[in-house]
């Protein structure tokens, strides 16, 4: 595949397995590509702090963060795209609503199985608390899909399965 057309990283959080292989990418195609993330994971991500989960690394991702997103904060891309922060998970968790599709990119805040949200992956949570208050942000949104990053789509009843997942 070829990295031509890749304009803009959004990165929901800091974890390894989110921050990927974004330092050999920029290496590659570096100043044609502008990477956003929150605020209170940015240091992590730029390997100036060492991550919360990850932190035993020797070597830690040293990415980059062009600019940094606020709760509320819109995105033109694909049609508006609306940041929610939603810490928990990480302090600087953030998840996408895109507005034209009514898609939810949920990133690590919550986790499904087989198209039925599960709600909190509980040992990966830092924050509980925080977590469930973030959950809590979606039954305000029209939501018809919800992509997960552990566990993919969902597509039915969303509100139902969100509210289900906030109240236990
Ligand atoms: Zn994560």
């Amino acid at each position: 595949m070829s990295f031509e057309k890749l304009k803009v990283i959004i990165l929901t959080h800091q974890d390894i397995d989110h921050i990927g292989s974004i330092p050999e990418i920029l290496q590659e195609c570096g100043s044609k590509i502008k990477v956003y993330a929150h605020d209170l994971d940015k240091p992590y991500i730029q390997g100036e702090l060492s991550l919360l989960k990850d932190g035993h690394l020797e070597t830690p991702p040293k990415g980059k963060v062009d600019e940094t997103l606020k709760d509320g904060q819109e995105l033109p891309y694909c049609g508006g795209i609306r940041i929610i922060h939603t810490p928990g998970h990480t302090p600087g968790h953030i998840s996408l609503y895109l507005k034209q599709s009514k898609t939810l990119i949920a990133g690590d805040s919550m986790y499904s199985e087989n198209g039925i949200i599960k709600g909190i992956h509980v040992p990966t949570v830092l924050d509980i608390k925080e977590a469930r208050l973030s959950l809590k942000k979606y039954l305000d949104l029209e939501i018809e899909s919800v992509v997960c990053y552990h566990g993919g789509l969902s597509k039915v009843n969303i509100h139902d399965q969100i509210q289900k997942v906030v109240s236990c």
